[in-house]
């Protein structure tokens, strides 16, 4: 009988292939099949042995996707069969996503599992536009935070508000109107910060720094759509965004307060 094989879970990072950990890079020149997500990016990819099988089994919110009992059946039978299986995970696996459930889904099937650390989104994003998420003059945390509730969970966003941390938000673009209002009756002002940016580090990206009280609007008027983050609060405020290039001088100057600075 064939040696059983096992499954690596690896972050595929925001996108752009200089950011993926060496270890990453390992296993995706070790890997026998890959299956790789729709945040993976091609650049990513190509980094890939080239006599990896690559599957793609994307799904993103709202479009037409694999069903995840698929997806974890498929690793299962296909590391049963012997081989190193890539499951290629955007950002970082344990962060959204549900690498959690897939972890918990080999270990009941039996097959062995690593995970491999990526950098998620969330952290690409804020680094890409110079917002230093947990500056101390600003802030003593942040919290990452979906915008995007699954079926039954209800965020409490003005308890949210009510810590003063800022708020790391994904897949909330969707969502943002929702989320701002619950915000402002939370207590945060209309004037706190909120930096948009969608596809970090990738060649395609752009953001747009405005106000709680603008965002919806603004976001609207960028074009800016999902994959993106939101930061809101914090050093938000300190970002140097990039507007699209076709709509670069469309959009108006942000006309963003300076957040306050914690006395020190
Ligand atoms: N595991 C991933 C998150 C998966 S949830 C991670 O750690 O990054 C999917 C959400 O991640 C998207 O809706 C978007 O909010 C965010 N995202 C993923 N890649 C992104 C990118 N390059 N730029 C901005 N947001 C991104």
């Amino acid at each position: 009988m064939k040696k059983p094989g096992k499954v690596l879970l690896v972050g595929a990072g925001p996108g752009d292939p200089d950011l993926l950990t060496v270890k990453a890079v390992k296993a995706l020149q070790a890997a026998d099949v890959i299956l790789a997500d729709d945040l993976a990016s091609d650049a990513v990819l190509a980094l890939a042995s080239p006599g990896a099988r690559v599957i793609h089994v994307g799904k993103r919110g709202g479009c037409k996707s694999t069903p995840q009992e698929f997806i974890e059946r498929l690793m299962v039978s296909e590391a049963r069969a012997g081989n190193l299986v890539v499951r290629l995970k955007g950002g970082d696996p344990f962060i959204f996503g549900r690498g959690g459930e897939e972890l918990e889904a080999l270990r009941a099937a039996g097959i062995e599992c690593d995970v491999v650390n990526g950098i998620t989104s969330g952290l690409a994003a804020a680094t890409s536009v110079g917002v230093p998420l947990t500056h101390r003059d600003f802030c003593a945390g942040a919290i990452l935070v979906t915008g995007h509730e699954r079926e039954g969970a209800k965020t409490d966003w003005r308890a949210l508000a009510a810590t003063g941390l800022p708020l790391v938000i994904y897949m909330g673009i969707a969502n943002c109107a929702a989320i701002q209002r619950e915000l402002l009756a939370g207590g945060l002002a209309g004037s706190t910060p909120a930096v948009a940016v969608q596809g970090a580090s990738r060649g395609d990206e752009h953001s747009l720094l405005t106000t709680l009280d603008q965002l919806p609007q603004e976001l609207a008027d960028s074009g800016i759509t999902s994959p993106a983050i939101l930061v809101i609060g914090g050093a938000a405020s300190l970002a140097q965004v990039r507007p699209r290039a076709e709509s670069a001088g469309s959009i108006p100057e942000a006309h963003v307060p300076r957040a306050r600075r914690l006395p020190r």
